[in-house]
């Protein structure tokens, strides 16, 4: 059976060393100031040497056959990913957030599906952190349905294209300076919008036309900034195109698909820092907070709570294990099974971070004791990613094969 090694459990000493000395002191910044997290996150790259990590990784990508399919990441890599996640996610889920979409789907999707140049152009510095990276598909018409519903269009220009449109909700989208982007290929032939080729595009903070918005009001996560991103008549050459080519293997469609299963497979370790937190925090809480002269974990009410807390953490933990072990073995789970961990683990979560605050009672709903940070943190994992309509809609096409 699958547990933490001797080795993982120092990684995890050595990340909640880092969180307590240099995230804890700016947290109130990074949560209710205007402190973007990306400071912070590339101290802990830089720290942890993961920056490092990733130039190899990018080298050793460089040089392989371009066109072979790939994985990018060893089996060790994911479990110590995993592992930072649940640290990270104890005290600022929003930071995972960023750093995932930055070094994970942005950097993730260039060096998946770019060209060697592409990759020495984008991909090492988004791997790296050196450029902050965002992944924009969602729209305002479009959301769950996104690749159906998109509107982006790409009109061919010469060699190149024209982009026009408007994503939003874009982690990151504010600060990044390099965007992927997924647009239509619009034609001219009549096809169908739906119908239409879904390009995926690299835009550089700055180009003409490309607007990127100030971050926007959230319920939760606020050290991951969220933004809007507007094209208007942005004129990229055939280089920005990934793959450069309109039918590169594992395009437009697939990549984002495939980026779904990983965004998945990652917000069930988000939802296991969250539990475990929530629950330390919950037991310690009860243990000492004395009424009618004892404490309140002896009430069963207080006790169904903190059991509960116990079976949704056993529970995410043993579907964060299988994952790693599966991983380990280079198996990469369906999307079926991916939103089947995803719906579970979001959901448990934020079920856990809600109990958390009633076993605190008004202390639960004041910020000192973070549990309601981590419970409006928690909220969006059901929505992002897919909400859980949509995991549920994945699992049940995949059982009845439609
Ligand atoms: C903080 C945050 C960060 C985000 N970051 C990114 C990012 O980096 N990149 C990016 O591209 N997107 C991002 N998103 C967007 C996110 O992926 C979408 O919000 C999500 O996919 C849902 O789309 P929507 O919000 O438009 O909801 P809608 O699709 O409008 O759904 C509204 C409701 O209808 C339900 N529904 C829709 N269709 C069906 C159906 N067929 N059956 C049953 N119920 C249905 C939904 O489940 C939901 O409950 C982010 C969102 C947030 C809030």
């Amino acid at each position: 059976m699958y547990d933490w090694s001797d080795e993982h459990r120092a990684i995890a000493q050595a990340v909640r060393r880092f969180v307590d000395e240099r995230i804890r002191p700016v947290l109130d910044d990074l949560e209710h100031g205007n402190l973007p997290p990306y400071g912070v996150l590339r101290d802990f790259y830089r720290t942890f040497g993961l920056d490092e990590l990733a130039r190899e990784r990018v080298a050793r990508r460089l040089a392989r056959d371009a066109d072979e399919p790939r994985t990018e990441s060893s089996p060790g890599d994911v479990a110590a990913q995993v592992l930072a996640t649940i640290e990270l996610c104890r005290v600022s889920p929003g930071l995972v957030t960023s750093l995932g979409v930055s070094t994970g789907l942005a950097a993730g999707t260039v060096l998946r599906l770019g060209t060697p140049a592409q990759i020495e152009r984008w991909g090492r510095d988004l791997a790296t952190l050196d450029a902050v990276g965002a992944w924009a598909i969602t729209e305002p018409d479009s959301g769950s349905d996104a690749l159906g519903g998109m509107r982006t269009t790409a009109r061919r220009d010469g060699t190149g294209y024209v982009l026009n449109g408007q994503k939003t909700w874009i982690t990151n989208g504010p600060f990044a300076d390099v965007i992927v982007l997924y647009a239509k290929l619009d034609e001219g032939d009549g096809t169908e919008p739906r119908e239409r080729r879904v390009l995926t595009f690299v835009l550089d903070r700055g180009l003409e036309g490309l607007e990127q918005s100030v971050p926007q009001r959230k319920m939760g996560q606020h050290s991951s900034p969220t933004g809007d991103v507007f094209l208007r008549d942005v004129r990229v050459g055939p280089e920005r195109l990934l793959g450069e080519s309109e039918s590169a293997p594992g395009g437009g469609r697939v990549s984002a698909r495939d980026t779904f299963v990983t965004e998945r497979a990652g917000v069930a370790a988000m939802a296991l820092g969250i539990i475990e937190e929530c629950q330390r925090i919950a037991v310690a809480y009860a243990s000492e907070r004395v009424l009618w002269g004892q404490p309140i974990a002896r009430y069963q009410l207080v006790q169904l709570k903190l059991a509960q807390m116990e079976v949704a953490r056993i529970n995410v933990r043993h579907l964060v294990f299988a994952h790693l072990e599966r991983s380990a073995a280079g198996v990469t789970p369906s999307l079926a099974e991916a939103s089947a961990m995803k719906l579970y683990a979001a959901q448990a979560a934020c079920q856990v971070a809600d109990d958390a605050i009633q076993v605190l009672g008004g202390n639960g709903y004041i910020a000192d004791y973070r549990v309601e940070q981590l419970s409006r943190d928690a909220r969006v994992l059901r929505i992002y990613a897919g909400t859980d309509e949509m995991q549920v809609v994945a699992i049940a096409r995949d059982l009845i094969r439609d």
